[in-house]
């Protein structure tokens, strides 16, 4: 936590030499004023003096000014930090996570991620802010609470020591179980996100299955959990002020009654014992004060500890020191002897990988589901890095090739396409923000999609979730044309279209992407067929390159898919699908 506060609070060291700088005055100035109002009390009032009330009557006012002007100025100072720091934290948390590879994104997951960027950085800002609160003030009132007070009268010392002791160890008790409770409430608060967010995001799976009691259940258990470590920790709090005013009250009594005493034999006037009252009091707020600050200190250490946690992971996939800008050659992607292991996987998922697809012609990638495809072309922009060989994009290293290069020359469509909110033309113009209107209903239409778009500015939901998915499809189609890139990858792209609109897409694609390379994975043998290369993916491992016809009667592999799949076309079926 100390690391994170200093770094983060370093370019506010300005205001965090206002906030101490205010709360001196303003410690100093409440610590001044019950040894003044003794002094009315004890030469002015007692001696009937109005030249001593006016004169320290003035003096009075001018401390108390300053008082509340330095209260009011460190408050200021300190919620500027604070709000500032919180902010910058955020947005190192945010920049962090969106440099994270699938790898780490899966370590931490969404929840989690978005819990730690908003609950706990708010549970740090708070401590910040309430640091600049008492940070200064606290210890100096109690230092120098003690010291006025003694001055008043050393005889009723040994109160102020009894008072503070017993204050001390009530709320030292109470925060010492509080501390696993904060911890225990973070958790929870992660649960109940967790637990919430997949049930919105599945839904309509849940509907289906008639799942809604069970999940039920399931919330309501991270629910209960939650307020059971909430009222753990009110049921503290709820004991805490009481007690605290109790043993305030009670030291209260003690002073005035053993100070009446002292009053009694002379040794003490009526406006020291005043003023020794109000030293008592500002003596135990500040104890009481700065336990507060140990009670949400754990809170906000945990909460720093998962910050930290984000902050410091490295993503796997690493941007090169002295990285590759001009590239010789144009759209072409290779694959060298390619393995890949999945985190925490005992078996390598793809294993001895090696082709090359060459501008001008299209790779298709074909193999039953769970071979591999999607992983192995999610090695060419980088989501992961392969764990032995190499994969080349124009003859270099992709872990050489500066990725903006690298990404700009790659048009993917992912199997699940994402659109964000916002409009058609928003999302088509994502590569390439100052597309025409005309270049965008090019693409729309070869992507087949002008049959259901007829507005570039109508709206697109998160997700893309109000169009069907073959429409999202043919946008995402669109998307990666507009950008024209000498690389495009389908993934699994002509799925969700049925077996002519998939026909009519590639028959306007082989125009627009006559120039690049395309690599397309597919589940239908029709849409493969006419490719100039069908790598067949078995298991991970490439059990044969070739043209269809050659594959046919070569590739054992390849000839049962296709004849699964013109079984099932016999019977009327439309082909194998994901
Ligand atoms: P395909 O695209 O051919 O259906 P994938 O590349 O999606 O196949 O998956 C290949 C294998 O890798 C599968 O056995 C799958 O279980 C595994 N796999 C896919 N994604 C992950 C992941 N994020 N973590 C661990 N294993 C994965």
């Amino acid at each position: 936590m100390i690391r994170l506060l200093r770094k983060y609070l370093k370019p506010y060291w300005v205001l965090l030499l206002g906030v101490i700088a205010l709360q001196l005055t303003q410690s100093m100035a409440s610590l001044f004023l019950p040894s003044l109002n003794a002094s009315i009390i004890d030469d002015g009032v007692a001696k009937q003096d109005f030249g001593v009330i006016w004169s320290l009557g003035g003096i009075m006012l001018a401390v108390s000014v300053a008082q509340v002007a330095g209260q009011i100025g460190a408050t200021w100072c300190g919620s500027r930090m604070a709000m500032s720091f919180g902010r910058d934290l955020r947005q190192g948390v945010f920049d962090r996570a969106i440099s994270f590879s699938n790898k780490e994104m899966s370590r931490f997951g969404a929840p989690s991620l978005i819990t730690r960027n908003t609950n706990d950085v708010q549970q740090v800002q708070q401590l910040v802010q309430m640091a600049a609160v008492i940070i200064v003030s606290a210890p100096l009132t109690m230092v120098g609470g003690v010291i006025m007070a003694l001055r008043e009268d050393p005889g009723l010392s040994w109160l102020i020591v009894v008072a503070v002791v017993v204050l001390g160890a009530v709320i030292g008790a109470l925060t010492a179980q509080m501390g696993p409770l904060f911890a225990a409430m973070q958790r929870n608060i992660d649960t109940l996100n967790r637990v919430l967010r997949e049930q919105i995001t599945g839904l309509r799976v849940i509907r289906a299955f008639t799942r809604e009691p069970t999940e039920a259940a399931r919330f309501d258990q991270a629910n209960r959990d939650f307020v059971k470590t909430a009222l753990a920790v009110g049921a503290r709090m709820m004991t805490l002020f009481p007690t605290v005013f109790f043993i305030m009250n009670l030291s209260q009594v003690a002073v005035m009654w053993f100070g009446a005493h002292r009053i009694a034999e002379g040794g003490l006037q009526v406006g020291q014992l005043t003023a020794y009252l109000s030293y008592l009091v500002q003596i135990l707020m500040s104890v009481m004060m700065s336990t507060m600050m140990l009670m949400i200190g754990p809170r906000a250490a945990v909460a720093a500890g998962r910050i930290q946690e984000v902050l410091e992971t490295e993503s796997s996939v690493v941007p090169p020191a002295n990285p590759v800008t001009e590239l010789a050659k144009h759209g072409e992607v290779e694959f060298q002897g390619v393995e890949f292991t999945y985190p925490g996987a005992a078996e390598p998922v793809i294993s001895d990988v090696s082709f090359k697809a060459e501008p001008g012609k299209t790779t298709a990638i074909i193999g039953a589901t769970g071979s591999g495809k999607t992983t192995l072309i999610n090695l060419i922009p980088r989501l992961y890095d392969a764990s032995a060989g190499t994969v080349l994009v124009d003859g270099v290293d992709v872990r050489q090739l500066d990725p903006d290069l690298l990404w700009s020359r790659i048009g993917i469509v992912p199997q699940k396409p994402y659109l964000f909110s916002g409009t058609i033309a928003s999302n088509l113009r994502l590569g390439k923000p100052d597309a025409s209107d005309d270049e965008l209903w090019r693409a729309l239409e070869i992507a087949q999609a002008t049959e259901f778009v007829t507005d570039l500015e109508a709206p697109v939901a998160q997700g893309g979730t109000n169009v069907s998915g073959g429409q999202r499809q043919r946008l995402a189609i669109a998307r990666a044309l507009v950008r024209k890139p000498e690389i495009y990858i389908f993934d699994d792209s002509f799925s969700a279209l049925d077996v002519a609109t998939d026909a009519r897409v590639r028959a306007g694609l082989e125009a627009e992407t006559a120039e690049a390379a395309v690599i397309v994975v597919a589940q239908r043998v029709s849409t493969i067929r006419d490719a100039d290369q069908i790598v067949v993916l078995d298991e991970g491992r490439v059990s044969g390159i070739g043209t269809h016809e050659w594959l046919v009667a070569n590739n054992e592999t390849y000839a049962e898919i296709v004849e699964s799949q013109f079984a099932e076309d016999e019977t009327g079926g439309s082909g194998v699908s994901a």
